[in-house]
C-alpha cells in the first residue's frame, strides 16, 4: 500500500521544523513537491486508486501540496532575513564600510625597486644577520682594531667581539667566503648608527652591492651605476665621480648625481652646488680579498653601497627623515 496523502504532509511538516538554514528548505521542498517528489508522485498515481475515492484523494493532495508550497516559501523568506538583520540589529539597506588596504612602507618599495634594477643587470640578492661579529663588520673590511675609520662610524657594541652592524658590507666578506668569482650580489637591509637628526636615525637601510670577476675595472661600475641612476631618477640624469675614501675599497669614490629638484640649477636640498650625494663606491681592496681566500692577481671587483633613505628623500622629495619612522599613517599612506 502506497503512503496516504496524509502522511506525506506528516513527514514533510516534520522535516520543515527540523530544518536550520534555507538550503535545507530548498532541499526539502524539491523531495516533497519536485518533479519527482513525494506528493507530486502521488498525484499523478491517482488514476491507480479505486474509483469511489480517486475524486477526495484528488482534492486533498492539491491541497496539501498549496499549503506545502506557502510554509517553504515562508520558512525560506524567514531565514534569507534572519541571516541579515539579525532581531533589527542590522539594516540592510545601509551602505557598506569600505575596508583599508595595506600596503609596503616607502622604505621597502624603494629598496625593492634598487633590487630590481640590480636584479635585471644580473645580481643575485643576498641578506646576512643584522648582529654582526666585529670581524665581518670591521676586521675582515680591512678596518683592524685600532683604525681611525672605526671612528667614522657611531657603533652600538654589544659586546667587546659583537655589534649592530654599521652597514651592510659585512655581506661581502661572508658571501665571497663561501662562493668563488664570477660573484654579482645585492645585499639590502637593517643598519645601525648612534645617531639622530634631520637626515639621520639610529636605525636605517641599506643597500649593498659588490661583483667579482677577473678583469673588472673602474669602467664597469662607472657603467654599472650610471644604468642604476637612469632607472632609479630618470634617463637625463648625469653623475659626477669624487675621490674618497672607504677602508674596503681602493680607489673610493663618492657618486653625485645632478640634483633631481633643480636639475643643477642651485637650490635648498643640494646646498646650491646642484649635486646630490647618494652613494659611495669602489674597487674592493686587495686586503679583503686576501681575508677571504681570493687570488688578488686574478680577480679584481667593486663595490657599492647606498642609503635607502637618502635614496627615497629624494625621489618623494622628503627633506625629514625621521617622518619614514614615526608611522603616522597619514603620510604612510601617500605612498
Ligand atoms: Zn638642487
Amino acid at each position: 500500500m502506497e503512503k496516504t496523502i496524509e502522511q506525506i504532509k506528516e513527514e514533510a511538516l516534520k522535516e520543515l521544523e527540523a530544518a536550520s538554514d534555507s538550503e535545507s528548505i530548498k532541499a526539502i521542498s524539491v523531495r516533497y513537491l519536485g518533479r519527482k517528489g513525494a506528493v507530486t508522485r502521488f498525484l499523478r498515481n491517482i488514476s491507480s486508486l479505486p474509483l469511489e475515492i480517486r475524486p477526495e484523494a484528488g482534492k486533498k493532495a492539491n491541497e496539501t501540496k498549496k499549503t506545502l508550497e506557502a510554509l517553504f516559501n515562508k520558512a525560506l523568506k524567514q531565514f534569507a532575513t534572519a541571516s541579515y538583520e539579525v532581531a533589527g540589529e542590522i539594516d540592510v539597506s545601509l551602505p557598506g564600510r569600505a575596508l583599508h588596504q595595506g600596503s609596503l612602507h616607502p622604505i621597502t618599495q624603494i629598496s625593492h625597486q634598487i633590487c630590481n634594477i640590480f636584479i635585471r643587470l644580473g645580481f643575485d640578492v643576498a641578506e646576512g644577520p643584522e648582529v654582526e661579529t666585529d670581524y665581518y663588520n670591521f676586521e675582515a673590511l680591512n678596518i683592524p682594531k685600532n683604525h681611525p675609520a672605526r671612528d667614522m662610524q657611531d657603533t652600538f657594541y654589544i659586546s667587546k667581539n659583537v655589534v649592530l652592524r654599521t652597514h651592510t658590507s659585512p655581506t661581502q666578506p661572508r658571501i665571497m667566503e663561501k662562493q668563488k668569482p664570477p660573484v654579482r650580489v645585492v645585499a639590502p637591509g637593517k643598519v645601525y648608527r648612534c645617531d639622530s637628526d634631520l637626515t639621520h636615525t639610529p636605525m636605517f637601510h641599506q643597500v649593498e652591492g659588490f661583483l667579482v670577476d677577473e678583469n673588472v675595472s673602474f669602467g664597469d661600475l662607472k657603467g654599472i651605476l650610471t644604468t642604476f641612476a637612469h632607472q632609479m631618477f630618470d634617463k637625463e640624469t648625469s653623475l659626477r665621480f669624487r675621490p674618497s675614501f672607504f677602508p674596503f675599497t681602493e680607489p673610493s669614490a663618492e657618486v653625485d648625481i645632478r640634483c633631481v629638484i633643480c636639475k643643477g640649477k642651485g637650490c635648498r636640498v643640494c646646498s646650491n652646488t646642484g649635486w646630490l650625494e647618494v652613494l659611495g663606491a669602489g674597487m674592493v681592496h686587495p686586503a679583503v680579498f686576501e681575508n677571504v681566500g681570493y687570488n688578488t692577481t686574478r680577480y679584481t671587483g667593486f663595490a657599492f653601497g647606498m642609503g635607502v633613505e637618502r635614496i627615497a628623500m629624494l625621489k618623494y622629495g622628503i627633506d625629514d627623515i625621521r617622518k619614514y619612522f614615526e608611522n603616522d599613517l597619514r603620510f604612510l599612506r601617500q605612498f
